[in-house]
């Protein structure tokens, strides 16, 4: 970590708080909660989480356009139509969105709809990406790379930072071991180290680090509990109809349940779980 000079604290107690929206944080004492589809397959779908999921309550929803998937005859994303549903979510419910950015081409569009642009895991050292997404002015959520190690991880978060952005936040997903019976393996020695030694703000996504939905709920109330800033979870209103990484997704229903048994972890770690950011429609009140 020696060369690293912007993500590492300067101080034991340094930490970075980043605004999503105006009213969402992450990094201080709220945490986030973020909630969502792997990916946005049509806008019935994601009113469907969002107003089931103002409720539990989130703060923010994600869902992919633009999916790095293992077979170019997979399903990639709706792309531009989805980010124009993830708009029109934002717009209606007041949730900031977060959709994941694969090239330095989708830049300018995804940071016209959404708030905060995504790394994947597959371009942690896509390092041409990471210094473009240093000129934006939007939070950049940095997934962990599928094999790298704790240096690599902070040393791409310093790409970002050094050319100009600091609104960086480590994600923590899960990274390749030997055994196959989980589709990673959360390192949560991680999320406690990355906390000790950079001042970013760190989530943990175990979605795609379980790989399977009974196992998602306990590792995010450990995550919570290991000092994470934050969770991002898969989620879905008819999870095994999701058109990717359906075997990870929780119902809304269980989404629900999992944000309302973080309370009492987030309290005992000192932390606190605010009010939703969404909200019903106006529509549903007049
Ligand atoms: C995702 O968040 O849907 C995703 C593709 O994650 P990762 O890059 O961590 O595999
Ligand atoms: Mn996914």
């Amino acid at each position: 970590m020696q060369k690293a000079k912007l993500a590492l604290k300067t101080d034991t107690q340094s930490h970075t708080v980043i605004h999503l929206s105006d009213t969402v944080t992450v990094g201080g004492k709220d945490l986030l909660i973020v909630g969502g589809p792997c990916a946005v397959e049509d806008r019935a779908q994601m009113e469907a989480v969002a107003s089931q999921l103002a409720i539990a309550p989130i703060q923010a929803i994600r869902g992919g356009v633009y999916k790095p998937r293992t077979s170019p005859y997979d399903f990639q994303g709706l792309g531009l139509e989805g980010l124009q549903i993830l708009a029109a979510v934002r717009q209606r419910y007041g949730f900031p969105v977060i959709t994941e950015v694969m090239a330095i081409a989708q830049i300018e569009e995804i940071a016209a709809h959404a708030d905060v642009l995504q790394v994947g895991s597959r371009n942690m050292q896509n390092f041409d990406l990471l210094k473009a997404l240093g000129g934006v002015n939007k939070p950049v959520v940095l997934k962990r790379g599928l094999a790298a190690t704790l240096e690599e991880f902070v040393m791409a978060a310093e790409y970002i930072l050094s050319h100009g952005n600091p609104h960086v936040i480590l994600c923590e997903r899960g990274i390749r071991s030997f055994d196959t019976y989980t589709r990673n393996v959360l390192d949560l020695g991680a999320v406690v180290a990355l906390k000790q030694i950079t001042h970013l703000p760190v989530i943990v996504d175990p979605s795609h680090a379980a790989g399977k939905r009974e196992l998602v709920a306990d590792l995010a109330r450990a995550a919570i509990a290991a000092g994470a800033d934050g969770i991002m979870v898969e989620c879905h209103p008819v999870p095994e109809k999701s058109v990717s990484d359906a075997r990870q997704a929780l119902s809304l229903d269980e989404m629900v349940e999992l944000v309302r048994s973080l309370k009492a972890i987030a309290a005992a770690v000192g932390r606190t779980l605010p009010e939703g950011a969404g909200s019903l429609p106006r529509l549903l009140f007049v």
